[in-house]
């Protein structure tokens, strides 16, 4: 059936540059396809397709292949001959992994749609679609984004909604192009600091999460949209001010002498520390004390501070506060500070 329904479409001739085949409950692909070196679009979308034929390897000059909506359990290995593909849709499949290979050849690849599938995990080979701009796999069970996906550097568009992440990695920073992200309805509970490098975001949706306060730097994004609703975020409300002592490790002193001094340009202690290069990492770790502006080691308190969304940012109509993450170096400081800042924790040690 699948050779006759090809004979029809192909009714164009044979210079046909776009097969459509939607829909027509077919259970394998035509194997004639061989025979059409210069497709550029396939559309199969819509079928009962548990497999990908191999004499779809012809197909170098294909930059559309839609096999959404079919029976697929993996990402093929044949895709890897595709070398021309610029769109690849297999939403609404049972794909629960990729094929070894499977990305080898995909260097021209785009668009990447694996919405409504059932993978776990996303494989470090994503790496190698160097080109990729959009990447979707929302409803899915993915659990963590691989630091490989990162380095994606054209990457533009992010879609991970209805997954199981946790966390994201660190490394999102490396992802400047990155002007959209949505990661609606995860268990996400932080965003890294180093996610407000992302200085071309522009959509950030995070709704349904387990968020409770953001990054500081967070309000420097140039954010255009912005939705949090349903995340635990902190609500403006104070927590009293204890006026208590605070007692440091001689670690924690002496490392605060020495930042501090440092930081004044102590030429001798400049000098000195040279000598001591673990000495010289640790103390790079150091972190600045939002009211004093005095550098910390491992001992802090942890602030939240309700900031307004950007009069640029478009949010949800209820989010009039968005509370970020702010670090004091001592009660001295927590009892100075300003009234939009509040205490969440005691004083920690690592
Ligand atoms: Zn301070």
């Amino acid at each position: 059936m699948a050779e006759r329904l090809l004979v029809r479409a192909l009714n164009g001739g044979e210079s046909t540059k776009i097969v459509t085949l939607n829909g027509k409950k077919m259970t394998k692909m035509p194997s004639a396809l061989k025979n059409l070196s210069g497709l550029r679009a396939l559309h199969l979308e819509n079928n009962l397709i548990p497999k990908v034929c191999s004499e779809i390897r012809a197909l170098t000059q294909l930059t559309t292949l839609n096999l959404g909506n079919n029976l697929l359990e993996e990402v093929p290995e044949e895709m890897k001959y595709l070398t021309s593909l610029e769109r690849l849709h297999l939403f609404g499949n049972r794909i629960n992994r990729f094929a070894p290979g499977a990305c080898d050849g995909l260097r021209n690849l785009i668009l990447l749609n694996l919405n409504h599938n059932q993978l776990t995990s996303i494989p470090e080979e994503i790496s190698r679609l160097k080109n990729l701009m959009y990447l979707s796999i929302n409803h899915n069970w993915i659990t963590s984004i691989p630091r490989e996906l990162c380095f994606l550097e054209k990457l533009s568009e992010l879609q991970l909604n209805y997954n199981r992440l946790t966390c994201i990695p660190e490394e999102i920073k490396f992802m400047h192009k990155l002007q959209k992200l949505f990661l609606i309805r995860n268990n996400i509970e932080v965003l890294p600091e180093r996610f407000c490098d992302l200085i071309n975001l522009r959509v950030l949706n995070i709704a349904g999460n387990i968020i409770r306060i953001f990054p500081p730097g967070f309000r420097d994004l140039k954010l255009r949209e912005f939705y949090c609703e349903e995340n635990p975020l902190f609500l403006k409300q104070p927590v009293r001010a204890a006026i208590k002592e605070d007692v440091w490790s001689l670690q924690e002193i002496t490392s605060r002498f020495i930042m501090n001094q440092l930081e004044a340009n102590n030429p001798f202690l400049m000098q000195a520390i040279e000598g001591y290069p673990e000495v010289k990492n640790t103390l790079s770790k150091g972190r600045e004390c939002a009211i004093c502006g005095k550098l910390f080691l491992t001992t802090w308190m942890e602030c939240v501070e309700f900031v307004s969304p950007s009069k640029n940012w478009k949010t949800s109509r209820n989010l009039h506060h968005v509370p970020l993450r702010v670090l004091i170096c001592s009660f001295k400081c927590f009892n100075q500070r300003g009234s939009n800042l509040f205490g969440i924790a005691k004083v920690q040690s690592k």
